[in-house]
């Protein structure tokens, strides 16, 4: 039988507890998730490519072979579609937090069907636990010294903490 390749691509600067549940949820219909994280040229993340790489494949990683799933991460700097089609991908993912995420997706996802109609995608909602997180809102909550532990793992929290430390002594010395 075929295998289902699903791709769900965003920024996860950092990787919430939101895009987790998404990501759980995904590896409960397809056999094979690539978590892709989209680079753009100019911008400086967060956190590095590799830091989030490996917070993605730690924190699921054991998840995904618990539930018999494979779970990859990779990079992508072009179109989602042309992203999908090179890791054999038919299914893009999408998490909706609500009317917001949903007009801007509406539109995306009209013109991917047109470049791509091989690659279908499907959004899964948001749980009521997640939907409010945000990767930039925890990123201004750490700058502020706000507890983050509520919104991403362990492993995560540690992570940004010790960037955020980084980036506070770095402008200090500035
Ligand atoms: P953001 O939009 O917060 O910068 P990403 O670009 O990393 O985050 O998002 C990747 C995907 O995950 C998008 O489809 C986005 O709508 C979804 N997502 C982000 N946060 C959540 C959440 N809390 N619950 C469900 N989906 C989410």
């Amino acid at each position: 039988m075929r295998k289902r390749i699903g791709i769900y691509p965003g920024s996860f600067d950092p990787l919430t507890n939101g895009h987790i549940d998404i990501i759980k949820r995904a590896l409960t219909l397809v056999d094979h998730l690539v978590v892709a994280i989209g680079i753009s040229a100019g911008k400086t993340p967060f956190l590095t490519l590799e830091e989030r790489f490996a917070l993605i494949e730690a924190d699921l990683g054991p998840i995904a072979k618990k539930m018999g799933a494979k779970l990859t991460t990779a990079a992508f700097s072009g179109l989602v579609v042309d992203a999908a089609d090179e890791h054999g991908a038919n299914v893009i993912f999408r998490g909706l937090r609500g009317a917001v995420d949903y007009e801007y997706e509406e539109s995306m996802v009209g013109m991917n069907r047109t470049m791509n109609p091989k690659v279908e995608t499907v959004f899964l909602s948001a749980s009521p636990e997640t939907s409010f997180i945000s990767s930039t809102l925890v990123r201004q909550i750490a700058g502020m010294d706000g507890d983050i532990t509520p919104f991403v793992s362990k492993r995560v929290a540690r992570k940004v903490l010790s960037r955020v430390a980084q980036n506070k002594k770095k402008a200090s010395r500035a």
